[in-house]
């Protein structure tokens, strides 16, 4: 479909910086083909009025599990080894098949409406998660989460039908569907199952999404075991030869932090997560310094409670001026890069993540009347401190409108809350 944004306030990444330019933009298939004079061939098909509103680069969640809602506000207030051995796991065990595809919809309806147009996903259950994506018209790179000792029948198990899975989904949904192996975590996952995993990526072709030195228990664990730390012990196995997205990293030394540069790790931040968890804050200026690529994620519903973007980009250029006593710490120009251009290059999609001719059509439109938006004396201020997800009134991915006037489109958003309600009250959520 050919579509006119008319005179919206567009926000531009230009020489490492952001600017705003009130444009004309215009889409036609999946892609940006125009910002600023509509070329004279162009006509729309639709036009969206863009007057008095911001357009953003859709935001980018680098971590998550979306089917986790079904758990959200069931496991609060616990330690992260509580939370999850006493908690997450048990009730996990309860789910059945198309529980997944469920609970990754109410994901999506959530991410759509706060201006979420793709993510990077972690799950046990696949093809629901897939078909999800497919159906919902969102954006997403998946893997499911991997299990194993050695060559382990159960991780070979896991291994497999997550490859199997890639053979049938990966490029689906008109090419918005693509994948990772991901290897949960060093204390879930020895290192021979990991050099087994990472084989299987190097045959593929493909990246690695796993958790990092998330809280002190695992730090202590490693230790014990291995003599070094998570970062260390993940280095010795060659994984981040392959591209590589490492949720958390919040408790770094400056050698593990070195590390991570100097291999190209992509580092998804959670600060929510990690202060619901009580797991602590992550050293983001350290690692921005050292320049690590940093990328946002919310984390499961289970540890967040959301996943609104737009409250993990306040908190993260909040946080880390309180800690460090230090405003500059994370201003709102690096967290709104950090949401967005940081996110397409950890996921390795360089067509998504900005404004600009030959882009993916992946934009959320943003409410400049509303009453927290007001006056509008500076929109990057305004998205880092002031939205709250609320604002975000138009979005599209992949060219398609999945949201107009805070109308998904295509999805049945009341079903999904009953299917999803029936899931929480039979496990016992
Ligand atoms: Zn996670």
């Amino acid at each position: 479909m050919r579509i006119l944004i008319e005179k919206a306030d567009c926000l531009i990444y230009e020489d490492n910086d952001f600017n705003f330019k009130n444009s004309d933009v215009c889409i036609d298939g999946d892609l940006i083909v125009s910002v600023g004079k509509i070329p004279e061939s162009f006509s729309a098909e639709g036009v969206i009025d863009g007057r008095g509103k911001l357009l953003i680069p859709g935001l980018i969640n680098a971590h998550t599990h979306a089917y986790m809602t079904i758990f959200r506000n069931s496991a609060d207030d616990l330690m992260f080894n509580d939370w999850l051995f006493g908690r997450i796991l048990p009730m996990e065990d309860k789910l059945e098949d198309g529980d997944s595809y469920w609970g990754t919809m109410l994901g999506i309806c959530e991410m759509i409406r706060t201006g979420t147009t793709c993510y990077l996903d972690m799950y046990i259950k696949g093809d629901e998660n897939a078909r999800a994506v497919c159906e919902s018209g969102i954006r997403a790179v998946l893997s499911r989460g991997l299990v194993g000792k050695g060559n382990d029948k159960d991780g070979a198990m896991r291994l497999r039908e997550a490859v199997d899975e890639i053979s049938r989904w990966n490029g689906k949904g008109n090419g918005r569907l693509s994948f990772m192996l991901a290897p949960h975590a060093p204390y879930t996952c020895d290192p021979d199952y990991i050099k087994i995993v990472m084989q299987s990526a190097k045959e593929l072709g493909i990246g690695i999404n796993t958790h990092l030195s998330e809280g002190r228990v695992e730090i202590k664990e490693i230790y014990e075991k291995y003599g070094c730390s998570p970062i260390k012990l993940i280095e010795k196995t060659g994984m981040f030869s392959l591209k590589t997205v490492a949720a958390h990293c919040v408790h770094l030394s400056d050698e593990d932090i070195e590390i991570l540069a100097e291999n190209k790790v992509s580092v998804a931040t959670n600060p929510v997560s990690n202060l619901k968890l009580a797991n602590g804050v992550a050293p983001v200026p350290k690692l921005l310094k050292a320049g690590v690529n940093v990328c946002l994620g919310t984390d499961g519903a289970a540890s967040n409670n959301t996943l609104n973007l737009f409250r993990e980009l306040s908190m993260l250029t909040l946080i880390h001026k309180g800690v460090n006593e230090d405003s500059q710490a994370v201003s709102a120009k690096e967290g709104i890069k950090i949401a967005t251009v940081n996110g397409a290059a950890a996921l390795g999609l360089d067509g998504i993540g900005q404004i600009k001719v030959g882009m993916k059509a992946d934009l959320a439109l943003i409410d400049l009347n509303a009453v927290n938006m007001v006056p509008n004396n500076n929109p990057v201020a305004a998205l880092a401190y002031s939205a709250n997800g609320s604002e975000v009134q138009t979005v599209i991915v992949n060219g398609e409108i999945l949201m107009e006037n805070r109308e998904l489109k295509g999805i049945d958003e009341e079903r999904i809350r009953y299917e999803v309600a029936g899931i929480a009250k039979r496990i016992g959520a």
